[in-house]
């Protein structure tokens, strides 16, 4: 191979014997996921948000903007679930970029995978620990799953991995609902093929095990626009498209039919000033229609503490260095007033 094996890793169950969870943090992850699978399966009618920053670049300012939705979690908990994004690994369209904590615990410095590793375990721990949330994170890469599988509540499948077989089969044989989003052409058979793939049990190559998934009844939809074939970004939050969705679901044989939005991406052609309109767009379309109301559980947002975006190494505290998003107050504000609608 053309390649520098430059050290040997520790391995998952050695991370977490340096990192393990202690009791009220296990709790307060299973507590978490009970209730978003009851969300998904139809037994509690509350919504789940999930939001948070493009990428957790900084330990101190991630856990204060996760800290700032304490009281807001509080004040909307009979409408909403929050679910933060703590997101440590980046997909990259070409490979360049910042590509997260996992690969540079210090985003000016260089890629150090054993502290990338350590520090998306810290950021996890803590935000259980100090919050009480049960926090989401993308699964770029399935074999590093298992470092972070006691902490998560809720896992997304990117748009540039949704078509991916591993991708699919890992997520078959994970413990948190699952969301698939449609992959970057906007193809919604990829997608669905990817939640049936991950509602089935496999047998598997994993991390050099023969490994036998359970299947995950919890795997959804999530839509987040696509590129057309002359690279503009175009919506599929619209009524007709979660018509589509719907009719789509009722032609398969998956188990607890959902769909969440996601206000970015192309949905918004990456403008965050757009997540509230898009929003309260989805629930005026969700909101008369029984069957797209019962199959929406709700919305992907990327906020953090600042408005907009910035370069690494710029050290505007709490702004984002991957995608733009939406400050604090307009985030605030945005939650208030969809407990309001819903
Ligand atoms: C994200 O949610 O930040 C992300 C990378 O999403 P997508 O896979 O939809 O581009
Ligand atoms: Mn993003």
């Amino acid at each position: 191979m053309n390649m520098l094996f430059e050290r040997k890793l520790a391995i998952p169950v050695e991370v977490k014997e340096m990192y393990p969870l202690t009791g009220a943090m296990n709790e307060t992850v299973e507590k978490s996921r009970r209730a978003i699978a009851d969300i998904f399966e139809g037994k509690d009618d509350r919504k789940i948000l999930v939001i948070g920053p493009c990428s957790a670049d900084n330990e101190d300012s991630v856990m204060d903007y996760i800290s700032r939705l304490c009281p807001v979690q509080e004040k909307v908990k009979d409408k909403i679930l929050i679910v933060p994004r703590i997101y440590t690994n980046k997909p990259r369209t070409t490979g360049d970029g910042y590509k997260g904590l996992v690969h540079q615990p210090d985003p000016t410095g260089k890629p150090d995978m054993f502290n990338g590793i350590i520090a998306t375990r810290r950021i996890h721990m803590r935000a259980v620990a100090e919050t009480g949330f049960g926090c989401a994170d993308e699964m770029l890469y399935p074999e590093n799953y298992k470092y972070l599988d006691d902490l998560l509540a809720y896992v997304a499948v990117g748009a540039r991995s949704v078509e991916d077989q591993q991708h699919r089969l890992t997520a078959s044989g994970i413990e948190t609902a699952v969301g698939m989003k449609n992959p970057t052409s906007g193809d919604y058979s990829v997608m669905m093929n990817a939640i049936m793939a991950a509602q089935h049990s496999h047998t598997f190559i994993y991390r050099g095990w023969e490994a036998h998934s359970m299947g995950n009844p919890h795997a959804h939809a999530i839509l987040r626009g696509y590129t057309n074939d002359l690279g503009q970004t175009r919506p599929n939050y619209h009524y007709e498209d979660l018509v589509r969705l719907c009719d789509v679901y009722d032609s398969k044989d998956l188990a607890n039919p959902a769909v969440v939005i996601d206000t970015n991406h192309a949905n918004s052609g990456k403008d965050p000033f757009q997540q509230p309109r898009i929003m309260k767009e989805v629930i005026h379309s969700a909101t008369p229609h029984e069957r797209i109301a019962n199959t929406l559980k709700h919305s992907m947002v990327k906020p953090y503490i600042e408005d907009g975006a910035q370069k690494p190494g710029d050290g505007c505290y709490g702004k984002s260095i991957t995608d733009a998003c939406l400050g604090w107050e307009k985030t605030e504000r945005l939650i208030y007033e969809v407990a309001d609608m819903l």
